[in-house]
């Protein structure tokens, strides 16, 4: 079934001039056997790789596809825009497009500034926070991932204690614990930068509790402190005004990218009106920021989502896969937990072991059988998932079940 001779090839060459062969969160190396390395093609709900096996795609390209693969309207707005120009030398109308429709799609937001990666736009907001009060202590919780870059990368290389002297911790769903955070950051506290769900490697997930998240609200209010969402993995796929609308709680920055252009290389930075000042002053750029085409494909995204159900289809696939493999596990005699929102799914192995082992198998059976799932990061769900996908995925899900009984009899 699942030929590996492309893959092979490519990887032995990519040993040879990249470093490690791959590398960061697309690196295969440390994947179950199954897994490719290299994928060609995308459409829909589907991925193929360079050997040309097909999968259900339940990754998305790890977030940034929310509408499906060659979304149509999508391609119809980049086609259009690449024969303007991407790159001139100013930005391009699309701009004044885009930013003028994030302040009608979030409501905190007064003013949008656009950048490449997450990283850039939850770099930018600390820096504003930083900028518009004069203070220095940023705090995170402890495990969360904001980027790639010294003050937030998850390792140690290339890392001085310098970049992060003055970050504070705070344990996630814990208000004491951010209130003693904020009581050692003292008059000092310039921000407290919180991901809208605990989303963190080989752990359930973890919705914030109301209760947090007024905390975090309140305590800016109190301090002066800028309170910062990084809303770059959840963003534009939970909620279009931002992941803790729900909850009733509106930061005063919001970092944002991934789901933004399906696909297309772009982030946002969002602000209220008190932060545009400190927001101008801070210089922050790249060559390739002011690309056209991200920000139509933007554009056609947000308007999708906007103008469509697709969030709310997505949703009911999501629920509708949490339904399946829960009636899957439990009658395969596994007992498991489903975490996060229904659209980012994680399934874990209630008596996995520290490496994951029951997880890393049975994915890697998914694999085998054309099911794109990972063992230990949370998964993502767009709107091209029809019932159909879901049902096909679950078929073959169940196979994968079958076989880890199988394995764990024979022990
Ligand atoms: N914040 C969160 C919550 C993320 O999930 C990510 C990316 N996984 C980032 C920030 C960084 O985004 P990027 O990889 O685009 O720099």
């Amino acid at each position: 079934l699942v030929q590996r001779t492309a893959d092979a090839a490519l990887r032995t060459r990519a040993a040879s001039v990249i470093p490690g062969g791959m590398y960061g969160h697309m690196n295969a190396a440390g994947l179950p056997e199954a897994y490719p390395q290299f994928m060609t093609r995308g459409e829909g709900s589907r991925v193929w790789d360079a050997d040309g096996n097909e999968y259900l795609d339940f990754m998305c390209g790890w977030g940034p596809i929310v509408l499906g693969r060659k979304d149509p309207v999508v391609e119809a707005a980049v086609r259009a825009q690449l024969e303007l120009g991407d790159l001139l030398d100013g930005p391009s109308p699309v701009m004044v497009d885009l930013a003028e429709l994030l302040v009608e799609l979030v409501p905190h937001a007064d003013w949008a500034m656009l950048a490449k990666n997450g990283t850039d736009a939850t770099t930018a907001c600390v820096s504003i926070a930083r900028a518009s009060t004069g203070r220095r202590k940023v705090l995170v919780a402890t495990g969360a991932y904001h980027g790639a870059i010294p003050w937030c990368t998850p390792r140690p290389g290339g890392v001085l204690p310098e970049d992060r002297a003055h970050l504070g911790y705070f344990d996630y769903n814990d208000v004491a614990s951010l209130e003693a955070a904020v009581a050692e950051a003292g008059d000092d506290l310039a921000g407290i930068i919180v991901s809208p769900v605990r989303q963190e490697l080989a752990r359930d997930q973890e919705m914030a509790t109301v209760e947090f998240a007024r905390a975090i609200r309140t305590v800016c209010d109190r301090t002066g402190a800028v309170m910062i969402l990084d809303d770059v993995r959840c963003g534009f796929r939970l909620d279009l005004g931002g992941s803790w609308e729900p909850l009733g709680v509106q930061p005063d920055l919001a970092a944002w990218s991934k789901a933004i252009a399906n696909g297309y290389s772009l982030a946002a930075i969002t602000g209220r009106d008190g932060l545009r000042s400190a927001a101008s002053s801070i210089y922050v750029t790249g060559s390739f920021w002011y690309s056209a085409v991200s920000m139509a494909a933007s554009m056609a995204t947000l308007t999708q989502l906007r103008d469509t159900d697709a969030l709310a289809r997505m949703a009911a696939s999501g629920q509708r896969l949490r339904d399946g493999l829960a009636a899957q596990s439990a009658a395969h005699g596994f007992v498991t937990t489903q975490t996060g929102p229904v659209q980012m799914p994680l399934l874990r192995f209630a008596d996995d072991d520290a490496g994951s082992t029951l997880a890393r198998t049975w994915t890697n059976e998914a694999v085998k059988r054309g099911v794109y799932l990972h063992p230990v990061h949370n998964w993502f769900l767009s709107a091209a998932h029809t019932s159909d996908d879901i049902d096909l995925a679950l078929e073959r899900t169940d196979d994968a079940f079958a076989e880890l009984a199988r394995l764990a009899r024979q022990g």
